[in-house]
């Protein structure tokens, strides 16, 4: 690695300084801190894990789904609710394309999968970690490992009320090559850029840390809570179904038996409630519908027919099967994991001849199939969530350049802001495109 930063300018007494600071070593900092280098600014990298990408390495069941193929950046602000008009610039800068283009220049080729969903070919996120790794080393980025920030310095409003330097805890061990330059356990810089993530996955090290550095800089901090989470589920049965996955199924939420949203694809029940795409899309809407109130999840289990279509099919097939026990029909209509549960939710004895099930109870039949109800009973919280709903206030960063509207010196990059998507590579598009802009202007900016 280059030693540029060793040398850095301004060091003596108060120890070596820095043209950037970068806070966080995920994603968005990583990209941030790259990107700052390439363009000749004097980088440090302080990341509070003994590593870089903790969380990084497990994304996408540990392939990484680094972007999404969606090259229409409108579709993917869209995705990003409210907030998304936020990313226009930084999306146009640096798009899906230009991530695709970055990672297979340094030999890690991507392919598509459903639903827009890109991985890199190998199938392996170590190889996404390892690109930026490169980057950050051959661009002279002094990394920083077990250097937990405690918090900034900040110079008095009279003088301009920039940060002057970060502090770092007294835990966390910092080898004796680095120590040098921390005199104090400070570090000193022009500009910082904020890239401590989220609260989600805490043991990945996102704590949720730099929102408090930032509310006490005077940022607002829009309440963060887990989304893109499983959700706990009232009703017991779903523990006889654990593990079962459906494909094609429509899911709704309903608050006082008003539809709120829906989404169509692949959920799974779990011991607790339920998971999948469609749940975890759904989490951070039913979140803020249960601070209200009760909240229903409705599963179509049969989407592709609407009640009377459901109703003909199973008038038909009582008929061809008129001499078996209900219960041995009910593998035509349900995978075999659901057959008990939704035998008993019926309320039809399991051993009567089809011939005699009454009409009320064909219609109850269909009523479960359309429309097989629980109810939501919270979420599983941070530590399973996949990222952080709310943060750092976007209307007080210029989102062109990322840079605080607050404190001049700061620039803020990837989940620590208020921005969430769904699945689908949509998360980690957000931080390459916002640590790039991020990178790109505290290196290029003159305060
Ligand atoms: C299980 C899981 C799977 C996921 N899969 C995908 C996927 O396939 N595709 C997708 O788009 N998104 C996915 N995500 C979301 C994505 O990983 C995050 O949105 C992304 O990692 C956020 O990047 P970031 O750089 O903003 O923050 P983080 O990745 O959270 O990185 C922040 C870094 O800051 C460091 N830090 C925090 N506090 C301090 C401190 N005080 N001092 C020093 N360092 C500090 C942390 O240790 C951490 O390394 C997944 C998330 C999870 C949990």
């Amino acid at each position: 690695m280059k030693n540029k930063n060793l040398s850095a300018r301004g060091g003596s007494a108060s120890g070596p300084k820095f043209d950037i600071v970068v806070i966080g070593g995920g994603p968005a900092g990583m990209m941030a801190a790259g990107r700052a280098a390439e363009l000749g600014a004097r980088v440090v990298l302080l990341e509070k894990n003994n590593g870089l990408g903790k969380k990084l390495l497990i994304t996408g069941k540990g392939r990484c789904n680094l972007t999404q193929a969606e090259f229409d950046d409108k579709e993917i602000i869209k995705k990003f609710g409210k907030q998304g008009k936020f990313l226009f610039s930084s999306l146009a800068a640096y798009g899906p394309e230009e991530v695709i283009k970055f990672f297979e220049d340094r030999n890690v080729p991507t392919k598509i999968e459903r639903g827009g969903r890109v991985f890199p070919r190998s199938d392996r996120a170590q190889d996404v970690l390892r690109v930026l790794e490169k980057y950050l080393e051959k661009n002279g980025v002094e990394m920083i490992y077990d250097a937990q920030v405690a918090g900034f310095d900040v110079a008095p409003v009279a003088s301009g009320g920039k940060i002057a330097s970060v502090k770092l805890a007294e835990k966390g061990y910092v080898s004796a090559e680095k120590q040098a330059m921390l005199p104090a356990r400070r570090i000193y810089a022009d500009k910082f850029i904020l890239c401590t993530g989220g609260k989600s996955y805490p043991v990945t090290g996102s704590t949720g840390d730099g929102y408090r550095w930032a509310e006490n800089l005077g940022h607002k901090i829009i309440p963060p809570a887990p989304a893109l989470v499983p959700i706990k589920t009232k009703e017991n049965w779903v523990k006889e179904v654990q593990g079962l996955s459906l494909k094609n199924v429509a899911i709704n939420l309903l608050q006082n038996n008003r539809k709120q949203d829906s989404r169509f694809g692949e959920m799974m029940f779990a011991h607790f409630g339920l998971t999948g795409p469609i749940v975890l899309d759904l989490s951070k809407k039913a979140g803020e519908l249960m601070a209200k109130g009760k909240v229903i999840i409705s599963i179509d289990l049969k989407p592709a027919l609407d009640h009377e279509q459901l109703d003909a099919r199973l008038q038909r097939d009582f008929k061809e099967n008129s001499n078996k026990d209900f219960i041995n029909y009910l593998p035509e209509l349900l995978p075999q994991k659901m057959i008990a549960v939704i035998a008993d939710l019926s309320g039809i004895d399991p051993r009567k001849k089809i011939n005699f099930v009454t009409k009320e109870e064909r219609k109850k039949l269909a009523g479960l199939l359309k429309d097989l109800r629980l109810t939501a009973d919270g979420t599983t919280g941070y530590n399973q969530a996949i990222v952080t709903s709310g943060g750092v206030d976007t209307k007080e960063v210029d989102s062109r350049t990322m840079r605080s509207r607050i404190v001049s010196n700061l620039f803020l990059a990837g989940e620590i802001l208020d921005l969430d998507g769904p699945t689908g590579g949509y998360n980690l598009q957000m931080c390459w495109s916002t640590g790039y802009a991020a990178g790109t202007y505290a290196a290029n900016l003159e305060l």
